[in-house]
């Protein structure tokens, strides 16, 4: 496809956030959006590499609010945008094993609770009988979402991007945005290994390189890249399809059903940030012997893959909604490890801001770029 030489909006980044905006953008009608992806296909950043985990468990009111909006866009997805996505219900379940975690879980049920979401708490005694096939004597809380689940990422990219094709923008893939040009104050252009494109508006979604792109505009953006890995094993009979994504909370460790095995990753605390994306061989040795622990008929499992992708991580764990210093040029990044499940409501959020210049489907003013400076923080907990 020619690199238009103009457009309306021009979207940086081809992950869920870029392909949901540009879909949203399109129904709206605006015509003339065209989306930039520095690889050679969308979805193969942050996006490709998660872990595909939707849950409504969070600590913050307005992380749970982002869920509740944007879950349901992902139970529907195939009614309103034609692209089976597997949402799969398997529950998550949560595992304190210290009293500080529990205290905070009793909070977060609370809270969840208040806002409609049925987590249920459980004590250490109800996770050890629901997880027969774990070793967790030292769980003294856990809780439990029967509605959580997994959903296709590349599924999710893939129908975003060819529904918005179908509604007029124009997608392009092996375009890197090398600057941006702005002339008093405004954005005047875009520059690309395609070419440049005149344009007065930009969006952000470069994930974890939205930091870089912020440069290119002059502009301060606080999310830095940290490495994040997980492997798979190979079939294992005695996991039930129903197995729910068990997370130990304290060590970040994680398990969940992937084809007829397990999908297993681990936080990396001493990870430094950098834009390193192979699997540190290493920490994943550690990861397998906390998860051998955890679960000692991994003893006898073997490895079918392995990736390493980066979290986009922002001081306060909360993503950046909206504009910033520089007119025209707006963020939707820094989800920091959650952002697929929110990738959905995120490009309908940003779709109102650009055109309606306020945010209706939910309030998330309050995750505006202004607030590092200002001291604003609010700090989610259950990051994994
Ligand atoms: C290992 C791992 C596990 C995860 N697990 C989960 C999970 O279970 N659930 C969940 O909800 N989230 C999870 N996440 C987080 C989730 O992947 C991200 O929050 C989300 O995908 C971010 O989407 P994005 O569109 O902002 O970024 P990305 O998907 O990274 O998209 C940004 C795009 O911008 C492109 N780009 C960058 N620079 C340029 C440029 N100069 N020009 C053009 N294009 C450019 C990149 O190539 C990339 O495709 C996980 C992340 C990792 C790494």
């Amino acid at each position: 496809m020619d690199t238009p030489k103009t457009a309306d909006i021009v979207i940086i980044g081809g992950g869920v956030m870029g392909a949901s905006a540009a879909y949203h953008l399109a129904k709206r009608g605006i015509k003339n959006v065209v989306l930039l992806e520095k690889e050679e296909f969308f979805g193969t950043g942050a996006t490709g590499r998660c872990a595909g985990g939707v849950r409504y468990q969070f600590s913050t009111e307005i992380n749970v609010r982002l869920s509740i909006e944007s879950l349901p866009m992902l139970e529907c997805f195939k009614e309103e945008i034609g692209q089976e996505v597997n949402y799969r219900k398997c529950g998550y379940l949560l595992v304190a094993t210290n009293e500080t975690d529990a205290e905070a879980f009793r909070h977060n049920v609370a809270l969840q609770n208040r806002l409609g979401v049925e987590t249920e708490l459980l004590s250490g005694g109800a996770v050890r009988a629901r997880l027969p096939l774990m070793r967790f004597e030292d769980a003294i809380a856990g809780t439990w979402n029967p509605k959580d689940g997994l959903v296709d990422p590349n599924s999710v990219v893939a129908g975003y991007v060819s529904a918005a094709q179908k509604l007029g923008v124009k997608a392009l893939t092996n375009a890197q945005v090398t600057g941006i040009r702005t002339r008093g104050g405004e954005i005047e252009a875009v520059e690309s290994t395609q070419g440049a494109i005149e344009t007065r508006t930009v969006l952000n979604t470069a994930g974890p390189w939205a930091g870089l792109i912020g440069t290119l505009a002059g502009v301060q953006i606080p999310i830095v890249p940290v490495r994040r890995q997980w492997f798979t094993t190979n079939a294992l009979k005695e996991i039930p399809e129903d197995f729910p994504f068990v997370i130990d909370f304290a060590q970040s460790l994680y398990f969940h059903r992937e084809a007829e095995g397990l999908l297993i990753g681990m936080s990396n605390q001493e990870e430094k940030p950098g834009f390193e994306q192979n699997v540190d061989e290493e920490f994943e040795f550690l990861n397998l012997e906390a998860a051998i622990e955890r679960m000692p008929l991994l003893e006898r499992a073997s490895r079918a893959s392995h990736w390493a992708g980066l979290y986009e991580v922002t001081p306060d764990a909360h993503p950046i909604f909206g504009g910033s210093p520089l007119k025209g040029f707006s963020i939707c990044a820094g989800f920091s490890g959650h952002g697929f499940m929110h990738g959905p409501v995120a490009g309908k959020l940003m779709t109102e801001y650009i055109l309606d210049g306020k945010f209706s489907t939910l309030d998330v003013s309050t995750l505006d770029l202004a607030r590092f400076e200002e001291g604003r923080l609010i700090k989610e907990y259950n990051v994994v």
